[in-house]
Order: structure tokens, then C-alpha cells, then sequence
């Protein structure tokens, strides 16, 4: 038996940065959960490779090429999502990048902090910009589910971009759920704790780190992006309607240990 309140057929997600890592963990649930969805990224490996993973689910699942801090690039992606399913369900702004280099903040590049707020937080206000003016169109409600992270409520040495826009993201996803109600849009942020991703391989490759975060992880083990389906597709779910304006973190229990 089935509970149809999780059943997505019909609906229509984005999800930028779904090539790889967390964005594809959200895509295999949701295609499976019978929703169409348009994966975005900048390498058109990853994007193919993808691609193909989530045919096998669900053959109406498309990429773009899409690099989310270019606005037009943006608006012009949005545009061929809306001509492609006729509609914008669920809004997945995903993509992220961490600092480039690693280095005591007193010796940060501008260049750095303005290519990871460029990415991180322009990006998701270009994208969540032209969901939501979809969305209302639409005249039917939807689903933002942004992804933040642990930096975001937890110190970060060496990463105050990076923890600056996922804090900016969970500021931007509270004042979207009050906006957005009386829309029927719901606005969340999942906060994920330590991930095997991309992202996170030169971290998971030093000794000294491991030793140090796995003892700090109730569960013993890092988070994989398939921990991440069930989330977005009660999230997209119509079972999720009431709940918006929430932090809803999935780490372990990092956070409370
Ligand atoms: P990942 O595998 O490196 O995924 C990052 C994704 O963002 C990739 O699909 C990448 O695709 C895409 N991306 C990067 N720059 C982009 C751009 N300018 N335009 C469009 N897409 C872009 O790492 P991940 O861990 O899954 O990261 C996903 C999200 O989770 C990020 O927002 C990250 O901050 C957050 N997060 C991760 C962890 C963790 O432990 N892994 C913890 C907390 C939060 P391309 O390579 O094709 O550009």
C-alpha cells in the first residue's frame, strides 16, 4: 500500500545543482515519486551522466546547462522548464560551491567571498525569483526548499563566505514563507550535516578531520545524498501544505552532540 498524499505525479521540479551530490539525492526520489524534473549544472558530463540515472526512473526528466549566478542564464533556464512542463511545482535552489581557498579569514580574497555569494546566495535569489513569479502565476501554490547547512548556525573557521550565504539563505527562505502564504507556497530549509559529496572529498581524505567529526556523529557515519529523497518529496508532497517557515536539519544528530 501506498500513501497517494507522496504521489508526484503531475508536478514539475527544478533543482539546480541536481547533476551531482545532495541535488541528485533530492532528484532520484522525487522522479520516482513521479515527478518531472529539470536538473541544472555547469559540467555537461555530470548533466549527462545524471541525465541518464533519472531517465531510468522517470523518462520525463531533462538538464540545462544552467550557471545559476549568471542572471540571465537564469531566466532564460526557468523559461525553457515552464516551455518544456507548462508548470513550476517545486523550486530546488541547490547549486552551492565552498571557498576556494582555505585560508585564515584576515587573508580572504574579495575575489573569493564575491564568487561564493555570486553562487550561493545571487544565484539562489535569481532562481527562487523566477520559481515564485511561476508559482504565483500558476495560481495553485508550490514548494521552496532551499539548502543551507550546519555553517549556517555553527562556527566555520576559514569559511565565513560560504557560512554567510547559507545563514542568508535560511534568512531569505523565513521572510519568503511569510510572503508567500497567502500564495499557497511553502518555503523550508534543509540543513545537511557532513555529506560524501563532491564537495566534501578533500575533507573526507584528511586523517585529522576524520578522527575528529565521525566520534561527533551520533549515527557514526557521514550523511549519503540518498538520505536526502524522502525529505524532498514530502517537502513537494502535498502531504507538507501546513508546514513552511522551518530549519529542518539532517546530520546524524551532529548538531545536538
Ligand atoms: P556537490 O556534489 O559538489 O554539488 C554541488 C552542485 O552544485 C553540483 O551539482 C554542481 O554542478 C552545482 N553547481 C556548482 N556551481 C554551480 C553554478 N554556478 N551553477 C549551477 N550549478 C552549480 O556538493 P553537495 O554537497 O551535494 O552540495 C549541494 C548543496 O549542499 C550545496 O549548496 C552545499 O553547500 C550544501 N551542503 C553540503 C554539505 C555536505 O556535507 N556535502 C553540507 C551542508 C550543505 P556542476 O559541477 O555541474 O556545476
Amino acid at each position: 500500500m501506498t500513501y497517494d498524499r507522496f504521489d508526484l505525479s503531475g508536478k514539475t521540479a527544478v533543482i539546480t545543482g541536481g547533476n551531482g551530490g545532495i541535488g541528485l539525492g533530492f532528484a532520484r526520489a522525487i522522479a520516482a515519486a513521479g515527478a518531472d524534473v529539470s536538473i541544472w549544472g555547469t559540467n555537461p558530463d555530470k548533466n549527462a551522466a545524471a541525465l541518464a540515472e533519472l531517465q531510468a526512473l522517470n523518462p520525463s526528466a531533462s538538464v540545462l546547462l544552467c550557471d545559476v549566478s549568471n542572471e540571465d542564464a537564469v531566466e532564460e533556464s526557468m523559461a525553457r522548464v515552464i516551455d518544456r512542463y507548462g508548470r513550476i511545482d517545486a523550486c530546488f535552489p541547490n547549486a552551492g560551491i565552498g571557498s576556494q581557498n582555505q585560508k585564515p579569514f584576515f587573508e580572504h580574497s574579495s575575489e573569493d567571498w564575491f564568487k561564493v555569494i555570486d553562487v550561493n546566495l545571487h544565484g539562489v535569489f535569481f532562481t527562487l525569483r523566477a520559481a515564485t513569479r511561476q508559482m504565483v502565476k500558476q495560481g495553485e501554490g508550490g514548494s521552496l526548499i532551499l539548502t543551507s547547512s550546519g555553517t549556517a548556525i555553527q562556527g566555520a573557521p576559514k569559511a565565513e563566505a560560504y557560512a554567510s550565504t547559507k545563514g542568508g539563505m535560511i534568512a531569505m527562505m523565513m521572510s519568503l514563507s511569510v510572503e508567500m502564504a497567502r500564495y499557497k507556497i511553502t518555503a523550508n530549509a534543509v540543513v545537511p550535516g557532513w555529506v560524501e559529496t563532491a564537495m566534501t572529498e578533500r575533507a573526507f581524505g584528511w586523517k585529522k578531520f576524520v578522527d575528529a567529526v565521525i566520534p561527533r556523529i551520533p549515527m557514526r557515519r557521514w550523511g549519503q545524498p540518498d538520505d536526502f529523497g524522502a525529505i524532498a518529496v514530502y517537502l513537494m508532497s502535498d502531504a507538507s501544505r501546513w508546514h513552511t517557515g522551518d530549519v529542518i536539519k539532517i546530520d546524524g544528530g551532529f548538531s545536538i552532540f
